[in-house]
This record gives C-alpha cells, sequence and structure tokens, in this order.
C-alpha cells in the first residue's frame, strides 16, 4: 500500500473541524484557511558531518515554521531515520495548535535530522546536533524560533546547540532553547512535564467519566521522557500500570507492573522487555489490551483502521503527536472510546517549555512546586474549556481542542492587518 502523506491528512482533518466554524465568511477576503494550513517557511538543507573513521555522512536537516501569529515559532527536534519534510510539516502544524489549545504565547514549528541517531558514537552525536545549529543559525533564536527536544533528543542535545549559539552569534542567549539541564538555564519540572501534564488530563478526563483512579488499569506504549513519566505517575495515583512497551519489545503484568523496579532496570541499560516482573508478549499487542485506560507515548499512527476495532481501553490519551491515524479517529468515536487528543493531552511539555523561557528572559528561577501548580492550572483549564465545548455541541474532545485552537489563532491571524 503507498505510504500515505502525513501533512496531508493532517490537513483534511483540520478542514473537516474548521469548517462548521464558517471562519470565510465570517474572516471574508481573507484566505483564512489556507493561512491556517500553509507553512511560514519550509527549510530542508543538506546537513554533512564527520564520522569518526574520518568519512562524511550527509543526511537531510528540516526545519518548519508553521505560524507565528500568536508568538514566536515553537517545537521540537526529532533525530530519526523516517524524518521528512512531510512528518516535519504536520508536526509543526499540530505545534501551533497545541499552544493555541493552552494559550501560551508561542507559534508551532518542528525540526529534525533523517539519520539512525541511536546508531552514532557521543561524538558524531554531539557533531550532527552542532551542525544543525550552524545550518539553521539565521531561522533560530529566542525571540524567533525556539527548539526543544523530541524524539531522540533531550537535555544534552539542547545544551549542544546552547553551545553551539554561543560561538556562531558570540553572545550568551539561554532562552535559544528550552529543555535544557537545570545548571544551563533549564527550568525545575521540564523533563518530566510533558507526562505530567497527560496524567492531569487523564486525571480530568476520569471524574468525567466517573473512573476511579486507584485500581483501574492502564497499558503504556513507549517508555521513553514521555511514556516512563506517564507510567510513573499512573502508578503513584495507584493505577495499575498492566503493560508498558518500548521499540525492543513488551512486558505485562496482570497484577500490575512494579514501575520503581522497571525504570531502575531501564535505566541500568538493560532491554525493557526482558524485566525479571513480568511476562513478554508481542510489542504491536499492547495496544489492544482489556485496560481502562491506553496512552500511546511513541510515534505517530500506532493506532490505525487495521488495529482500532480490536482497541478495548475506555480512554486513550495521546501522549505521543498523531499516535491515532486519521482513518481510526471515526472508529474509535464510533466505539465511544474517550480520546484526549494530542494538541491538548501532551502540551504540558511546551506549557513548561514557555515558563523555562520566561524565567531565561528575566534570570529570575521558580522552585518545582510553582512550576507545577502553573502547570496544572493551565492542563486543568485547557481540559475543562475543551471538554465544556465538546459536552455543550455534542462533539468530540478532539473536534473541540481543534475548534478553540483554530478560533484563536484565526482571531490572532486578522488582527494583524492585511498591510
Ligand atoms: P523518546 O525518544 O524519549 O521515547 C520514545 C519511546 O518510544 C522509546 O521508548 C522508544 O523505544 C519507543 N518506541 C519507538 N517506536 C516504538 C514502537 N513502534 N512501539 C513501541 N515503542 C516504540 O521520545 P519522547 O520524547 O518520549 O516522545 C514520544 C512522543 O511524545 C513523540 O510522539 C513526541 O513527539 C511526543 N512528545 C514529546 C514531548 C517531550 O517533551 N518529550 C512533548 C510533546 C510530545
Amino acid at each position: 500500500m503507498a505510504q500515505q502523506d502525513v501533512f496531508e491528512l493532517a490537513k483534511k482533518l483540520f478542514y473537516r473541524y474548521a469548517e462548521p466554524l464558517n471562519l470565510d465568511a465570517r474572516y471574508p477576503g481573507c484566505d483564512i484557511l489556507r493561512r491556517l494550513t500553509t507553512p511560514d517557511r519550509s527549510v530542508e538543507c543538506r546537513l554533512t558531518f564527520q564520522r569518526d573513521d574520518g568519512t562524511m555522512q550527509v543526511s537531510r536537516a528540516y526545519r518548519v515554521q508553521f505560524n507565528d501569529d500568536r508568538g514566536p515559532y515553537k517545537g521540537g527536534i526529532r533525530f530519526h531515520p523516517i524524518v521528512d519534510l512531510s512528518e516535519t510539516k504536520a508536526l509543526a502544524f499540530w505545534m501551533y495548535l497545541k499552544t493555541a489549545v493552552v494559550d501560551i504565547p508561542f507559534g508551532g514549528a518542528k525540526g529534525g535530522v533523517a539519520v539512525d541517531y541511536e546508531s552514532l558514537s557521543l561524538a558524531e552525536k554531539e557533531r550532527v546536533t552542532k551542525r544543525y545549529a550552524l545550518v539553521l543559525r539565521d531561522e533560530l533564536g529566542p525571540g524567533k524560533d525556539i527548539p526543544a527536544p523530541d524524539v531522540n533528543t533531550s537535555q544534552r542535545e539542547m545544551t549542544w546547540i546552547l553551545d553551539a549559539w554561543r560561538m556562531i552569534h558570540g553572545r550568551y542567549e539561554r532562552g535559544v532553547v528550552t529543555g535544557k539541564p537545570i545548571s544551563m538555564g533549564g527550568s525545575h519540572g521540564r523533563r518530566g512535564a510533558t507526562g505530567r501534564g497527560v496524567v492531569i488530563t487523564i486525571a480530568e478526563a476520569a471524574k468525567d467519566m466517573n473512573l476511579e483512579l486507584p485500581g483501574a488499569t492502564a497499558a503504556v506504549q513507549g517508555f521513553g521522557n514521555v511514556g516512563s513519566t506517564v507510567a510513573r505517575l499512573l502508578h503513584e495515583a495507584g493505577v495499575r500500570v498492566v503493560g508498558v512497551n518500548d521499540v525492543g519489545g513488551a512486558i505485562v503484568n496482570a497484577d500490575g507492573l512494579d514501575i520503581p523496579a522497571l525504570l531502575e532496570h531501564v535505566q541500568a541499560g538493560k532491554p525493557l522487555a526482558q524485566f525479571p516482573r513480568g511476562e513478554q508478549i508481542d510489542r504491536d499487542e499492547l495496544l489492544v489490551m482489556d485496560v481502562d485506560i491506553l496512552v500511546p507515548a511513541a510515534l505517530e499512527n500506532a493506532i490505525t483502521a487495521a488495529n482500532a476495532p480490536r482497541v478495548k481501553a475506555h480512554l486513550i490519551a495521546e501522549g505521543a503527536n498523531g499516535p491515532v491515524a486519521p482513518d481510526a479517529v471515526d472508529i474509535l468515536t464510533g466505539r465511544a472510546t474517550r480520546v484526549i487528543p494530542d494538541i491538548l493531552c501532551n502540551a504540558g511539555g511546551v506549557t513548561v517549555s514557555y515558563f523555562e523561557w520566561v524565567q531565561n528572559r528575566q534570570e529570575f528561577y521558580w522552585p518545582e512546586q510553582r512550576v507545577n501548580e502553573e502547570l496544572r492550572r493551565v492542563m486543568v483549564g485547557a481540559y475543562r474549556d475543551v471538554a465544556d465545548l465538546a459536552a455543550r455541541e455534542k462533539i468530540t474532545l478532539r473536534e473541540a481542542a481543534y475548534r478553540i485552537a483554530t478560533e484563536r489563532v484565526a482571531e490572532a491571524a486578522v488582527r494583524r492587518g492585511v498591510q
């Protein structure tokens, strides 16, 4: 089957949700729908770096600055072999909708390099990352476009970009990236912020569904930054996390996995699927386990029309970006599965990135408790706005989140004027 274009699919879904808003009639002559679905700028460039054996490797690097009507571009950097322009555009598109749903003053962007990053040595990783900052030196900046971690990038890569920026521009600008370590101007609470935000939205949705979290069951797909934090916080909330997986396999335990022990196991560099206190199952069977809550926190298109009819969870929290493929959206709605959409569910990361950027601009740093309280305030407020609209209009949480975001960006775009 031919691979579907991720960005075209993302636009199709957007149009479907934007249509009832009658934006073209409300803002005549503004070509508003096309404006909201056309990236401001897409950069695709060659990135050449030296391997440890002295040979040169050529990769493609991307940065899509989708929309800055509500503030500077903001979005993560992904290093993965399947990164391409269409995926980067889709991720940048979702990013500006996400910053609008939680109402923080940023636009949306995304970047990446098509490279098998995990196979590189530490020195090669640093070279790739700093090259990325170099080839995009004119695009990035604290008032312009602010990257953050995404798949295969972390505090380490953000520090390398900060350092490259200092060398290229000859001055320190801590706010050029977020997701930095505390010692480099990072924010307390940023590392776990996306997962924490996911769990805050799960708790709110559970209240609406009369689902008691203590004793409920959950499965988490992906055990990286987002998935491992979600598993830990659900476990702390009394949820029985009965299954987790990563790219290498899945592990299940009907009594609930000992998540702190699993975290130690993985942090010691051992394969997740070889955790001794659980049973191995086929990696992708995790998605159709009989659980109350399913958290896909790996990559796009985990749930498609092929496996959606077998999904048994009542609540799906989209920790990843785009884990439910557009062709699976209606199948889940038809089965009355409540889905907390990515642009709301995983917005905790960019929210604390915003707090980090604010702290960098003021060079005044907040204690973790303040960060977590502000995060809770933003996430609960955004969830309630979305859930209330969904209940009032009898639409899904996804449609409600898209409507709120689209309204906010459209208004900002039109207010800018036409000259
Ligand atoms: P990460 O690189 O830390 O972890 C990714 C995890 O997914 C790894 O455990 C990997 O083994 C696993 N994985 C990959 N393919 C898999 C597969 N087919 N089946 C099962 N597991 C698989 O990445 P992350 O930062 O945790 O990001 C995960 C998702 O969350 C991505 O979609 C990302 O865009 C999204 N996200 C991340 C953040 C953030 O702050 N890190 C913020 C918002 C959204």
